[in-house]
């Protein structure tokens, strides 16, 4: 599939949600595509691996009168359809996030949670332009739901009462975003969304607000991709492993998302591994069938190329060491040691800083790794090694080899322990902790360390 094959096209941005659990991530991205689908043959959505790509006739038919096509010269928006901030910090290109602009889904009743702490945090050492989905707006006590309609229009059809109790609950949420450093407002008073974040009441359910929150991310991204994006659709591909899978007849393959130039099936790749990049060539890039179900990945269709931003299932022999999070890159019209020297650099930028003595740390994909190895140091806790992956026996034989007792820990985050290290941990003396959000595993850890010391005494 050849998405844009003009030079001078802009690419299609790719957007990701993130924000705190149950804020409504996923109702978010399925009440999206879901009025994609209903909006019907004008654009229908196409099938990609991990990502949707609703087309800009598609998002101009969702927004009405809010969106005029001709004011816009981007393809259309292409969805990450994993949310949530491990998924968003996994997916690095070129030393910063993968999307080019993010949702940040508040739950406005409930205002800013651990995670969505974490998240902004995310987004401003990214630096990723992002748009504040301010959900639930429904749930506000005696609300009157204009399904799908602008939040300007729903807002008519409410009593002042419920108005004026949705707007405390959006200022809190302003008031919360300005302590965390942003300027922030309700969006249709934000002149300029680089300078300040705009926050679109909505409700993920009925749909009020959401064209809204699609004109906010076009205006943003025309915005931000004009001024910033140099992309070179007809290049080498490049881009950034979701996921590693096994797929029945193919062996270990890569859910990848191409941001920048064409991946051709048979083309040579470059893929960050777990000890070395891994050089292989690609026997099949897959998509998921048309008119499949929209979450449905078994059937796939194979396809001859894909342009970016799109994603895609790559099928090549060695993958099985690949990394979620790490960089893909096609080898085309220049040495392959060159673009093996690249991918290690770029790797090498997300090296952790290990000592002699210290935890070991595993975590699902290699930013979530970056993200526990900085919250680690801040905390000031030393690493003895760091890798990504799930709990192997041998991360326990690891752990054990340390002098200190405080040291015989495994800090594992969003990821399982192996059935076959099961019998392993039982009869060792090392302590493990997992857990799905940082701050809560260091919290486990650190209180471990004080009952440690406190035992010692
Ligand atoms: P996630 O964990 O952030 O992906 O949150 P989900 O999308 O799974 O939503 C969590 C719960 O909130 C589910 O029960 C949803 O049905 C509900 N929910 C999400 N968005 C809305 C909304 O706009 N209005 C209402 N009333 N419920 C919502």
């Amino acid at each position: 599939m050849t998405n844009h094959t003009n030079a001078d096209t802009l690419r299609t941005p790719i957007v990701a949600v993130l924000g705190h659990v149950d804020h409504g991530k996923t109702s978010l991205l399925d009440k999206i595509r879901g009025s994609a689908v209903s909006e019907g043959e004008a654009g229908a959505i196409t099938q990609h691996i991990g990502a949707t790509d609703i087309p800009l006739d598609t998002i101009s038919g969702m927004a009405g009168e809010l969106i005029d096509p001709t004011d816009f010269d981007l393809p259309g928006l292409l969805f990450i359809d994993t949310p949530g901030h491990h998924s968003f910090s996994t997916l690095r290109a070129r030393g910063g996030a993968l999307a080019d602009i993010a949702v940040l889904v508040v739950d406005v009743n409930d205002g800013f949670q651990p995670q969505t702490e974490e998240a902004v945090d995310i987004l401003r050492r990214t630096g990723t332009p992002f748009v504040v989905a301010a959900n639930k707006a429904d749930t506000t006590p005696g609300w009157n739901p204009q399904d799908g309609q602008p939040i300007q229009r729903s807002l008519e059809a409410q009593s002042e009462r419920a108005e004026s109790m949705l707007n405390e609950n959006l200022y809190e949420i302003i008031g919360q975003l300005s302590d965390a450093g942003f300027s922030a407002d309700l969006y249709w008073r934000v002149q300029d969304f680089q300078k300040n974040i705009g926050v679109v009441p909505l409700s993920a359910l009925t749909g009020e607000g959401v064209p809204d929150l699609l004109t906010v991310l076009m205006g943003l991204s025309q915005r931000f991709m004009k001024e910033e994006m140099q992309i070179d659709v007809q290049g080498p591909g490049e881009g950034t492993v979701l996921e590693v899978k096994d797929e029945r007849g193919f062996g270990a393959t890569i859910d990848t998302v191409v941001y920048d130039g064409v991946v051709r099936n048979g083309d040579q790749v470059v893929v960050g591994g777990q000890e070395e990049p891994i050089v292989t060539e690609i026997r099949a890039l897959l998509q998921p069938r048309p008119l499949e179900e929209i979450r449905t990945e078994k059937q796939f269709e194979k396809v001859a190329e894909v342009g970016a931003a799109a994603g895609v299932k790559i099928a090549a022999p060695d993958l099985d060491r690949a990394m979620a999070g790490a960089p893909v890159r096609i080898v085309r019209d220049r040495p392959v040691e060159d673009v093996v020297e690249e991918v290690k650099a770029e790797l090498a930028e997300i090296e952790v800083e290990t000592a002699d003595n210290g935890v070991v740390v595993k975590a699902d994909t290699l930013g979530s790794l970056e993200a526990m190895a900085n919250a680690l140091r801040e905390a000031e806790v030393p690493i003895l090694r760091a890798e990504v992956g799930d709990i192997a026996p041998r991360d326990i034989a690891v752990a054990e080899t340390a002098n200190q007792d405080e040291h015989k820990a495994i800090l594992g985050f969003n990821v399982d322990l192996l059935t076959n290290a099961e019998t392993e941990l039982e009869s060792a003396d090392v302590k493990l902790f997992t857990d799905d959000v940082i701050y809560q595993l260091i919290e486990e850890y650190e209180t471990f360390v004080e009952e440690k010391q406190r035992a010692q005494q």
